[in-house]
């Protein structure tokens, strides 16, 4: 398939893994990166910016194919040097980079000095319309259905998309439920260049996540996620658990939810526990709705060539059948 994003990126197959908190190491960007698909490693799983610029070197010895950096700027529980990653992201000559959470205009300058394509991450049209205006080269569509933050609009891809392509001159890629073939077909309908995956490449032999924590999504139904925070306006959709029908709780009673109050379960570092140790309430973990499709655990290599093959059947078999009929 050759789509604008295939064209901007380099790259082979119009698939971009999300950045995830503790899971976007160099071990699955690489693989989704030789697999054809865009690896993105998160820039704040890693602990300053020096490991960052580490782990991008990590990541180049297990790939020669493009891959991006995620930098998320969002409420966080210690100060984060987000100018200091910005620079260790540009020092290390990478030259794709999403930002999610925040206006990233603060950054682009530093990043277009450096030649770096930007892709920001947003949840809502108006969003998207800013970022295209601010100078950002792709915007990455946020649904409702998306794993961590949607954002507090609720509007799912199924609007969101073709509201994107009616109003946005920059590309755009489509993120949130996909996680196959129907999707990425679907998404190409509507508009998109490509699809975002973060919960499917979650549940691949290359996450670097316990096995444990991978059978749970795959056992899981597509009701099995909470949407916790949303008292605090910072809403994030988290595996259904005990930790987040905990913390629902404490949302739910009477008065305004202090951060504090629920600060011990939600601390990012239980979830890292979590992923590293299986315990699966330890604490809380982004997943999104797509849980529900999600019924294997292929490598990257089988689930990229896996979803472009169904979506081009999706396009050339049924699709183009019921015009000709
Ligand atoms: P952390 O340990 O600092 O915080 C844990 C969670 O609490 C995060 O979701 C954070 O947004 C939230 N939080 C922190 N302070 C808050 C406050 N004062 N009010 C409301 N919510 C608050 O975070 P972490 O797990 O180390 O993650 C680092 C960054 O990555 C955070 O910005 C986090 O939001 C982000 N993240 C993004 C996603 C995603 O949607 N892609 C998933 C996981 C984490």
């Amino acid at each position: 398939m050759h789509t604008r994003l295939t064209e901007m990126l380099g790259i082979e197959h119009p698939i971009v893994q999300g950045g995830m908190q503790w899971v976007g190491l160099a071990e699955l960007a690489s693989a989704v990166s030789n697999a054809g698909g865009l690896g993105i490693i998160t820039g704040l799983t890693q602990p300053t910016p020096d490991d960052l610029l580490q782990e991008i070197e990590r990541c180049r010895e297990m790939t020669d194919k493009p891959f991006a950096v995620n930098l998320t700027i969002l409420p966080t529980i210690k100060p984060v040097p987000y100018q200091e990653y910005a620079q260790a992201i540009v020092d290390s000559g990478i030259k794709i980079v999403e930002t999610a959470g925040r206006n990233p205009e603060p950054f682009l300058p530093l990043f277009k000095s450096a030649d770096i394509k930007v892709i920001h991450k947003c949840t809502s049209i108006r969003h998207s319309l800013k970022a295209e205006k601010i100078g950002c080269d792709m915007v990455s569509v946020d649904g409702f259905e998306c794993a961590g933050h949607p954002g507090e609009d609720d509007v799912t891809n199924m609007i969101l998309l073709p509201l994107a392509a009616k109003r946005l001159k920059i590309p755009f890629i489509a993120s949130g439920g996909i996680g196959d073939g129907h999707g990425l077909a679907a998404a190409l309908a509507m508009g998109a260049e490509g699809i975002n995956m973060g919960t499917r490449f979650m549940v691949t032999k290359e996450a670097p996540i316990h096995e444990k924590v991978k059978q749970a999504m795959v056992e899981a139904s597509e009701l099995d996620t909470s949407l916790i925070y949303r008292s605090l306006n910072n809403t994030a959709r988290v595996f259904k658990n005990s930790v987040a029908e905990k913390v629902l709780e404490i949302e739910a009673q009477s008065g305004a939810t202090r951060f504090e109050d629920i600060q011990p379960l939600v601390q990012g570092v239980k979830g890292r526990e979590l992923f590293e140790g299986g315990d699966l309430d330890n604490g809380i973990w982004s997943a999104g709705m797509i849980v529900g499709l999600i019924d294997d655990i292929p490598s990257c290599e089988e689930l990229v060539t896996r979803i472009v093959a169904e979506a081009e059947e999706i396009i050339r078999q049924r699709l183009d059948q019921m015009i000709s009929a």
